[in-house]
């Protein structure tokens, strides 16, 4: 009694195809190219201009949302240019 459990935090045994079921559920290891994350946290988020969703590591997530609202950002520049050109 009184005792604190703190590691009460679930983990999922996948290291890619993550779905709704690990969404919470934290990645003990994941080897990248890049470096080697741990204790990595499966989140689920989606894209606000377009509603592309994605689950997977946080860091992945994001870059999904920053690749995503990079993009958007490009169309609806694109869209201006396009209106520029009309008027000329
Ligand atoms: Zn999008």
């Amino acid at each position: 009694m009184g005792e604190k459990i703190v590691l009460d935090e679930e983990f999922t045994e996948k290291i890619s195809d993550w779905d709704e079921s690990d969404v919470g559920k934290r990645i003990a290891k994941r080897v990248t190219p890049n470096g080697t994350y741990f204790n990595e946290l499966v989140v689920h988020v989606f894209c606000q201009f377009c509603a592309s969703e994605f689950i997977g590591p946080a860091r992945e997530a994001g870059g999904f949302l920053g690749g995503h609202e990079c993009f958007h950002a490009w169309e609806i520049s694109q869209a201006i240019g396009r209106e520029d050109g009309l008027v000329e």
